[in-house]
């Protein structure tokens, strides 16, 4: 569907003729970039238009209402609702103020912050914040109000909602909507009120796309105390990682000849309140790490199986229950900490049967800290998809058992693992912890992904078992019946439904 010449002519009177374009190169090379997951039957928009500030936000979006035209916004990855007819497509990057209130330990930013920049700056300043796995090069702003979580969400606390402050929005209707601190005065340390918590409204950590509702223009999010030692760069992109200091970090890898000791020691672990992180290391990750800079990554590359195949499966194969895991040990605050942690670590492994326990001579990080190259990894088998699950550590363990006989019916065309221990990521000292459940097949066959991703996620429902991104009217029903209040929320501040659906 076209767009109108008067709409068009109204949109670029905002940010002027540089940053609106209807050229087909344009479009279709802006709107299909990023994306991991894909699919779908995404269209090309009407226009892609790239605002610089709030008041050009809200003026796009009250254009839109005026002419009725839908729009979908994204900072980094295809957003959602392109499967629309004549969509606007704004893309916020261009909005990259950042401003760091060292003492009161937050940091004001608009969409277009990456985490890279964010934590560049910090780190000059002995703070630090969490780094998705999907790469430094997301934005900080989409990423803490979908998700928000990295590794050491063990030690500093998970999901980004909890991380936000006050914020700034631009509802779907065209209004401006300022939450906490933001709505008294020009500061966004604080996040409450006035009158009720308004956060929940416009944020939906794993449910549908905020920006059903709205567009975030800026947020105040949480940062923390860090080390000062310098982090120092090594390699080149995407082969990258980061010389942590012998004195403050100490990689341990420790094996378990079964799953239970594991996790009965990682529980431990967390109970001790040692570690920025712990985590079990199923085998996959080996062979990921295998075919890394492989020419052939995004194409399903022959490294990775191979060495599956040769080098991996005769290993599980002989022994499913043997578990690997690894933490690193963090001595923040005094140089007796990193000492203390490990002879608590290796009494530890010494209670729970260890059979192998040993720090790494060079202590570097490739992924938990600036995760420059955690998704070239991640396709290294050609297609996967992630069965993941929020829960406690004791019911995380249960329902693997859903998720192994789920992907036996799926295999082939799906990877055998032979039901090898699959990635446990404890957050908040082991109180809760993330199961993720990596499953890979070819790109030709990412389809049966999907099938056991369903199957997977029919079965949790009895169970209680809390997924990511849940099917909303699977667990509408089971979760107070939230699909519907969400949908009251929405007409409210999307009246003429221009913003995405809620899927
Ligand atoms: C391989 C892989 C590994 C991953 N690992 C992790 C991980 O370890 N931790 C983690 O937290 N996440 C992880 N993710 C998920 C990740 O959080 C999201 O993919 C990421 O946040 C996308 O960021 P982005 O900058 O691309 O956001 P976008 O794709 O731009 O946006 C994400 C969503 O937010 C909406 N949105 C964007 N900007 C705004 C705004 N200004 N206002 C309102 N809504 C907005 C978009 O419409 C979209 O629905 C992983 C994803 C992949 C593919």
């Amino acid at each position: 569907m076209a767009l109108s010449k008067e709409a068009y002519q109204a949109l670029e009177k905002v940010v002027g003729p540089d940053w609106i374009s209807n050229d087909p190169a344009i479009l279709e090379a802006d709107h299909v970039g990023g994306g991991v997951h894909g699919g779908g039957d995404i269209k090309r928009p009407a226009a892609s238009i790239q605002p610089e500030t709030a008041e050009e936000v809200q003026g796009i979006i009250k254009i839109c209402n005026k002419y009725k035209i839908p729009f979908s916004a994204t900072t980094t990855n295809p957003p959602p609702g392109l499967d629309r007819e004549g969509v606007i497509f704004i893309d916020l990057k261009r909005m990259r103020k950042l401003k760091i209130d060292e003492e009161n330990l937050y940091a004001t930013l608009e969409p277009g912050v990456s985490f890279a920049a964010l934590q560049g700056e910090l780190f000059k300043r002995g703070l630090v914040t969490f780094v998705p796995m999907c790469g430094g090069n997301v934005s900080v702003l989409a990423n803490t109000l979908n998700v928000g979580e990295g590794a050491i969400s063990y030690r500093y606390g998970d999901r980004g909602y909890r991380r936000v402050l006050a914020t700034e929005w631009v509802t779907a209707a065209g209004d401006v909507l300022k939450i906490g601190s933001s709505a008294l005065q020009d500061d966004y340390f604080w996040g409450e009120g006035p009158g009720p918590d308004l956060r929940g409204l416009m944020a939906s950590a794993n449910l549908e796309s905020p920006t059903t509702r709205g567009i975030c223009t800026k947020m105040g999010v949480r940062v923390f105390p860090f080390i000062e030692e310098e982090m120092v760069p090594q390699g080149d992109a995407p082969v990258t990682s980061l010389l942590l200091p012998s004195n403050r970090f100490m990689y341990y890898n420790f094996v378990f000849p079964n799953k239970e000791a594991a996790l009965n020691a990682i529980y431990e672990i967390g109970k001790c309140e040692i570690g920025l992180f712990v985590m079990t290391v199923p085998p996959w990750f080996f062979a990921m790490a295998r075919a890394r800079g492989s020419a052939e990554v995004l194409t399903g590359a022959a490294g990775f199986w191979d060495y599956w195949d040769n080098h991996e499966a005769p290993l599980i194969r002989e022994n499913p229950n043997q578990t690997t895991c690894r933490a690193l040990l963090y001595g923040i605050g005094s140089d007796k900490r990193l000492a203390y942690e490990e002879k608590v670590l290796l009494s530890i492994c010494e209670d729970y049967g260890t059979t192998f326990a040993r720090a790494s001579r060079r202590t570097t990080d490739e992924t938990h800290f600036m995760s420059s190259d955690a998704i070239v990894s991640n396709l290294a088998g050609g297609r996967f998809t992630s069965v993941i699950l929020f829960e406690s550590l004791d019911h995380a363990y249960k329902c693997t058992d859903i998720v192994n006989a789920n992907t036996k019916k799926h295999v082939p065309p799906v990877l055998d693992d032979y039901g090898t221990t699959n990635w446990f990521l404890p957050f908040e000292m082991c109180h809760i912890c993330k199961l993720e459940c990596l499953r890979f097949a070819s790109v030709e066959d990412a389809g049966e992904l999907a099938l056991l991703m369903d199957d997977c996620h029919k079965d949790f429902v009895d169970v209680g078992a809390f997924p990511v991104r849940p099917a909303a009217e699977r667990y509408g029903p089971k979760w107070e019946n939230y699909p519907e209040k969400t949908k009251k929320f929405k007409d409210l501040l999307d009246p003429n439904h221009l913003a995405p659906p809620i899927s």
